[in-house]
């Protein structure tokens, strides 16, 4: 044992000598705009909380409304007796809105993307990813025993080589995995493009609109809304725009949803979502789907946040989803520039090598419905002084 810890604490050490070593800083307050940290309110720039939902007194009355009535844990798998009539009317609700015949609930997306492939492909088919994809979707393809392939990000000539590889190779099933969104870079997926290639090679589409659902498309159905395509899986989370508390699922075909009830090991082997979680989550998707002027309020908060960027000098990758990165190129000067505004009372968090490539570390910006534009002034004015500072603008 003792050698055990001796190993362990060198690898520790190892993280902090790398400066990889991450902190994380307890908020004492609920999720908003402006939160406590460290004794002081700042200015909230890294949430996912995109329609400032996440502390909304609709939720959080929806939720406590379910407690009296519906208790507090399940304390059972679903197919036990872990099945309360609210799940059932969630994934409904997620299957129509989302534009599909089902839904399944999960712990979270970690678990649905965990347990999308596994049931689904065998080795006779292939999966073929982007480089990119988040890392849940990355796990549930290593524990697929289909063939898999791996695509440049976006890179649709890739796309297609891959394709003609799978099929060359025999697949008789392929399907192609990408998330709605790109998180490090704000980037949306080239979903038209994709659904194209996917239509010639027979090829089934997933997207993982985690960073979508609720606030891209005209009734925040997501990417596939945005883009007019159809999407034949969708996987999603209840722990960002809707309402940010814990929960994932997938929506689809009839077949492939019961298929995952009889199959998915984190559906078939963990605890069904509590009640109040899922009472909270009815109201926030009705918030979304007719969530307007939440959405008209995150399109014009963003705008004005990449305007006032942009004037201040700094380099901005281009885009106009809510996630606004801030290049600061090297790791030290985004690491310098985050210590900066947080002393200046703006909540960022820098990102860089192994999260981003070397030469291209950042500071991920996102915007969300709760802030006022007075918030945005005043993050706006830290960010000049503290870019001056570091020497990211002149
Ligand atoms: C956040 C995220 C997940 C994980 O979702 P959780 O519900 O928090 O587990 C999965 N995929 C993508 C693309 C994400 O951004």
């Amino acid at each position: 044992m003792s050698r055990f810890l001796d190993d362990i604490d060198a690898r520790l050490a190892d993280i902090r000598a790398e400066g990889l070593w991450k902190e994380e800083r307890p908020l004492a307050s609920p999720q908003g705009a402006r939160v406590q940290v460290a004794g002081r309110e700042v200015i909230n720039l890294c949430a996912n909380n995109y329609l400032g939902l996440a502390d909304h007194p609709a939720l959080k009355a929806a939720a406590r409304d379910a407690l009296e009535p519906m208790g507090f844990g399940m304390a059972s798998v679903r197919f036990i007796c872990g099945t309360a009539e609210i799940h059932r009317t969630l994934e409904a609700r997620l299957a129509k809105w989302l534009g599909h015949d089902d839904a399944i609930l999960f712990a979270a997306c970690f678990d649905a993307n965990g347990a999308l492939f596994e049931p689904l492909l065998g080795p006779e088919d292939a999966v073929i990813s982007d480089s990119l994809n988040h890392a849940s979707i990355i796990d549930g393809i290593r524990l697929c025993k289909a063939q898999r392939y791996r695509f440049a990000n976006s890179d649709m000539e890739d796309l297609e080589a891959k394709l003609k590889e799978a099929r060359a190779a025999g697949a008789r099933h392929i399907m192609i995995a990408t998330d709605g969104v790109f998180s490090m870079d704000g980037y949306f997926a080239e979903l038209g493009a994709i659904r194209a290639l996917a239509d010639k090679y027979e090829a089934l589409v997933m997207v993982d609109d985690c960073h979508a659902t609720g606030f891209i498309g005209a009734t925040g159905a997501g990417t596939p809304e945005r883009a007019g395509i159809r999407a034949d899986v969708i996987t999603g989370t209840l722990g960002k725009a809707l309402g940010g508390a814990i929960g994932g699922y997938i929506a689809g075909p009839q077949a492939v949803i019961d298929l995952l009830r009889q199959r998915a090991r984190p559906y078939l082997f963990s605890n069904a979502l509590p009640p109040a979680i899922c009472a909270a989550a009815l109201v926030a998707i009705d918030m979304a789907e007719k969530g307007d002027d939440l959405r008209a309020q995150l399109t014009e908060n963003t705008a004005y946040w990449r305007a006032g960027l942009a004037e201040a000098g700094f380099d901005l990758l281009p885009g106009e989803h809510p996630i606004v990165p801030v290049m600061l190129h090297e790791a030290p000067k985004a690491q310098a520039m985050a210590a900066k505004l947080g002393e200046l009372g703006v909540y960022v968090s820098g990102f860089f090598y192994p999260v981003v490539p070397k030469g291209k570390a950042r500071i991920r910006t996102q915007m969300n419905a709760a802030l006022t534009k007075g918030d945005l002034d005043t993050a706006l004015g830290a960010f000049r002084e503290a870019g001056r500072a570091v020497g990211a603008i002149r």
